[in-house]
């Protein structure tokens, strides 16, 4: 953890905010900010900071993924109309370079997934190897609108949670880690949303009509998430539970927890599995200059001393300061991609 996260989050959100036995979603403040105490600021500061970090670990594990390792990690948003799944995506997923991520919505099944089993479509969704992959709903929907619509008979419903945890589990077995986040808004900051979308015309595309006899149900959907959160918060992929009325917070939460289950997957950068002093003597025999850095070196060089608020000598000049990458460390970060404080 960097400084401002030790000071800012009192007790970190994979513990604050983690549903485990006993967990009642009623006593849930979704205007709460669980274990934060620094100011909306803070979190905005450090949100860019877990950005870098975040990017420079998903190119660690993309790049592990080239050389065979076949870990991924699966981020499962759900959350009621309006709670903030889409900006997640947007504003948390897109700190890391897209070719790394693959982001799936989950609508009403099509005509042929409903010939399949609930799972099937899931299971083809699934990141293959070194890939971060974003659920924005998922399998849960089947026992969530599905039991409050009474979509399917009550029994088909209750077996379907022991399916998932065991699904879930073969899953992590598999390599990924599953990192599920429920973002929890109130029932008036989501009214106060829908009507933002109907009195702003940027917004009426966001606006679905469908969305009121859901929100009708309030109660229903409550009382199907907590038996989400009792029966299928299992040690293999547990629930966060996000409130969501503050969206800084729930995006800050969000990227904390991806953060650290990427820190806690030890990625490496993947050893090379050729000679490099024999590929460099094979190289310098083609270069005219061969001891020439690239144009794209130098700019870093003069990038990072710029950050580091040291004075760049003009034009082409060297910085001031020993290059990052020569001394073997890169972008200002220690080995598990942490930026030092
Ligand atoms: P969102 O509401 O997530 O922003 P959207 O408005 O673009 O998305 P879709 O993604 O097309 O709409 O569909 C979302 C709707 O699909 C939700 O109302 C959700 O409850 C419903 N849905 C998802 N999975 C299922 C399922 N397995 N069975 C029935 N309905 C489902």
């Amino acid at each position: 953890m960097t400084t401002l996260e030790e000071r800012a989050w009192k007790t970190p959100p994979w513990e604050s905010l983690r549903a485990g036995p006993g967990f009642r979603l009623a006593d849930v403040d979704r205007a709460s900010t669980p274990g934060w105490h620094g100011s909306k600021k803070d979190a905005e500061e450090l949100l860019a900071h877990l950005g870098s970090e975040m990017s420079e670990l998903q190119e660690r594990l993309f790049a592990r993924g080239r050389k065979g390792d076949q870990r991924s990690v699966l981020l499962v948003l759900q959350g009621l109309d309006t709670a903030g799944k889409g900006g997640i995506a947007r504003h948390v997923i897109g700190m890391v370079d897209p070719q790394g991520v693959v982001i799936r919505n989950f609508g009403p099944p099509s005509l042929e997934e409903r010939e399949h089993h609930f799972l099937w479509r899931i299971h083809r969704a699934l990141p293959g190897a070194g890939r971060i992959g974003v659920f924005d709903r998922s399998h849960y929907e089947d026992v969530l609108v599905v039991r409050v619509e009474g979509l399917v008979p009550e029994a088909t419903w209750q077996a379907r949670y022991a399916e998932i945890n065991g699904f879930e589990e073969d899953v992590v077995a598999g390599g990924t880690t599953i990192i599920k986040c429920a973002l929890m808004v109130s029932h008036e900051e989501q009214g106060a949303r829908l009507l933002e979308r109907l009195d702003r015309p940027e917004k009426h595309w966001k606006y679905n009509p469908n969305d009121l006899p859901t929100r009708l149900r309030w109660d229903d959907y409550q009382e199907a998430y907590q038996a989400v959160f009792d029966r299928t918060s299992t040690p293999e992929a547990p629930w966060y539970v996000i409130p969501a009325n503050h969206k800084w917070y729930a995006r800050l939460a969000v990227a904390e927890l991806l953060t650290e289950a990427l820190r806690r997957m030890s990625l490496e950068w993947p050893p090379a599995d050729f000679n490099v002093d024999a590929e460099r003597a094979k190289l310098a025999a083609t270069m005219v200059t061969p001891s020439r850095r690239s144009v794209q070196a130098e700019d870093e060089d003069l990038e990072h001393a710029e950050l580091a608020g040291i004075d760049v000598p003009a034009e082409g000049g060297p910085p001031a300061v020993p290059s990052q990458k020569a001394n073997g460390k890169g972008k200002g970060k220690d080995g598990n991609g942490k930026k030092r404080p």
